[in-house]
């Protein structure tokens, strides 16, 4: 397949904000793939290759991608230099360099996405002494023979700074419609999409076996299921009703989850993100292998201990552990304990079709056998009272939770979805003006007086699922230390691009805007209507749309989370509701 079919493509899908024209682009592009190619031309639609819980990336540093564009442009490398502080991107660099070069005529052998695919991977596989110098001619080879257009979009995918802004549900949607011609069939994908985390896979399957292959794929040890997640709910009434009258009530542990997958002695730790963490946690990795499963899937969550006091600590403790280097001395200094709280597979069979109540039987029956001392069960009990959460919830904030997790006993795991299933009760929702929301970061306005040189608010979006959109319920600005401001400065660098994102809804207007990918936590004093604002537009009255009043930033970075695990925006409208209920003089308008 040539390489410059899916260059066309991506110039067309750069050039559009619907996110239908980008489903269409997807359908015709799949169309046009031979069905050994799906996979790999998956993934790097998404700018990857291959999914994330593998963790490969291609690794080039900065100064080799300038040195291998002034090679192959015959430029000198400040000249490079000057273009990439003009575009801001490498890509564009490359394109720029090498259409002043006239490589249009110069490039000699056509350009396949086989090979380039195949030069990627070995630019990924290469590591060790004089790994850079490898690489660069890995990438030079490329550059040499391709045209201007093909070496922006090859310099982009080594780099890494791919923007194409679609979402893994545009991509599902897009494998409905060309291999089946019915958008319903989703669902059947999403499913499988669900339990392997590996779209590449769930699109190759569909391609070369249909659609019953795909619904038949099942839970594969070492790839990832995808989390099911919790609603929030404000007190434990809301949460006794939506639980039926019984429900198991579990501590909430803040911490990091988990996900543990062992095969006889090799053991792998994923994150709620899906990607690998096993280097974070050998402790955990360790004391793993002792569990008497031959094979098994675990959910839980890893929590900082004071060792001492055996009380548990701050999810911020936890960072600690996340390095390259010095991860002995991290796991003496910062110990932790694991709670396990769910079992999705043991020995060559998925548990995720089971009741709540026979996994976690079966869970009990697993860790009795024998385990390490740092892997315990999540304490739980199970309740028909509204009072007994309350007093549960108290006993669980006082040994350092943030809550309780309160799980209906006869639901499967619903890997990927969140819903009602099972529900959060936390501390701070107790207070009904003091919410704490995730947002997405998509836009900032430059700072002034103190802030010049940094952010001075950022603009906040909250997550649609039906239209996979991010509409704005916020500009936060309030809450940032001097080192946050730094921080987030230099974070969101990567992630700033031309125009609003395709994904990105707003009645704001910004100096920059962002790609949708970082995640924070907010607090706020109430939730109004707003006529800027686009999060819950004409749900609650036509023309507005719901905003936050008195926005604060709680200090907390939720890289734990997507962008499509941010606060939703039924939720916003969920929280807006509640708050009418109980304090019914809301003001009703405001122009946040
Ligand atoms: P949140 O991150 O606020 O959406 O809350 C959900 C998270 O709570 C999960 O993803 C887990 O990391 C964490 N958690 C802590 N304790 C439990 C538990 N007993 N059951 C499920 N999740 C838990």
């Amino acid at each position: 397949m040539d390489f410059s079919l899916l260059v066309e493509t991506f110039e067309q899908m750069e050039q559009t904000s619907s996110r239908l024209a980008l489903t269409d682009h997807l359908v015709q592009l799949f169309k046009k793939t031979p069905v050994d190619l799906i996979d790999k031309i998956t993934y790097l639609i998404q700018g990857k290759l291959y999914p994330d819980y593998e963790g490969i990336e291609m690794g080039l540093a900065e100064r080799m991608a300038l040195r291998a564009i002034a090679n192959s442009s015959g430029k000198n490398l400040s000249k490079i230099e000057a273009i990439y502080r003009e575009t801001g991107d490498i890509g564009d660099t490359a394109g720029k360099a090498m259409t002043s070069k006239g490589q249009e005529t110069l490039f000699s052998e056509s350009m396949t996405v086989e090979r380039v695919y195949n030069t990627f991977d070995k630019i990924a596989r290469t590591t060790g002494p004089g790994s850079q110098d490898t690489k660069l001619r890995y990438v030079s080879s490329l550059l040499n023979d391709a045209s201007p257009r093909e070496g922006r979009y090859i310099m982009k995918f080594v780099m890494g700074s791919l923007r194409l802004g679609i979402a893994d549900y545009t991509v599902l949607d897009a494998l409905a419609l060309a291999f089946t011609g019915d958008k319903a069939n989703r669902q059947i994908l999403e499913n499988a999409y669900n339990v392997s985390s590996d779209l590449g896979a769930v699109a190759k399957l569909l391609a070369s076996k249909g659609l019953e292959a795909v619904k038949s794929l099942q839970i594969t040890l070492f790839k990832p299921i995808r989390p099911m997640l919790a609603e929030r709910v404000i007190n434990a009434g809301e949460a006794m009703e939506r639980m039926e009258g019984k429900a198991a009530v579990e501590y909430k542990l803040d911490g990091e989850r988990v996900q543990i997958h062992k095969a006889h002695d090799r053991v792998e730790l994923f994150s709620r993100r899906l990607e690998k963490i096993t280097n974070h946690y050998p402790d955990v990795t360790k004391a793993s292998t002792s569990i008497k499963a031959k094979e098994a899937i675990l959910e839980g969550e890893v929590v900082a201990v004071n060792q001492q006091t055996g009380e548990y600590l701050p999810f911020q403790e936890l960072m600690h552990r996340r390095r390259k280097h010095g991860v002995k001395e991290a796991v003496e200094s910062y110990p932790v304990v694991i709670n396990l709280f769910d079992i999705l597979y043991l020995d060559g069979k998925g548990k995720i079709d089971l009741s709540y109540q026979d996994r976690r039987k079966l869970l009990t029956r697993v860790l009795k056998n024998g385990t390490d001392q740092m892997i315990n069960i999540v304490p739980q009990m199970v309740a028909t009272k509204v009072e007994e959460i309350e007093q549960f919830m108290a006993s669980a904030i006082e040994n350092g939770c943030e809550g309780v997790m309160i799980k209906h006993l006869s639901s499967t795991y619903r890997a990927g979805a969140r819903g009602y299933a099972w529900v959060k009760l936390k501390r701070e929702y107790q207070n009904e003006l003091a919410d704490t929301l995730d947002l997405v970061i998509v836009g900032a306005l430059h700072g002034r007086g103190r802030r010049v040189g940094k952010y001075g608010a950022l603009l906040l979006a909250s997550y649609d699922h039906n239209e996979d959109m991010f509409r704005s319920v916020s500009k936060v600005g309030t809450g940032f230390t001097d080192e946050h401001l730094e921080q987030f400065y230099k974070e969101l660098e990567k992630h700033i691009i031309h125009q609003r994102h395709a994904r990105v809804d707003t009645g704001m207007e910004m100096d920059v805007w962002f790609e949708p990918k970082m995640v924070i936590e907010v607090i706020a004093s109430e939730i109004t209507l707003s006529p800027s604002h686009t999060a819950a537009k004409n749900a609650i009255r036509e023309g507005y749309g719901l905003a936050l009043r008195f926005p604060k930033f709680t200090g907390r970075i939720r890289d734990d989370k997507e962008p499509e695990d941010a606060t939703t925006v039924e939720e916003v409208i969920a929280m807006y509701k509640r708050q009418l209920k109980v304090r019914p003089e809301t003001r009703t308008e405001t122009d946040v």
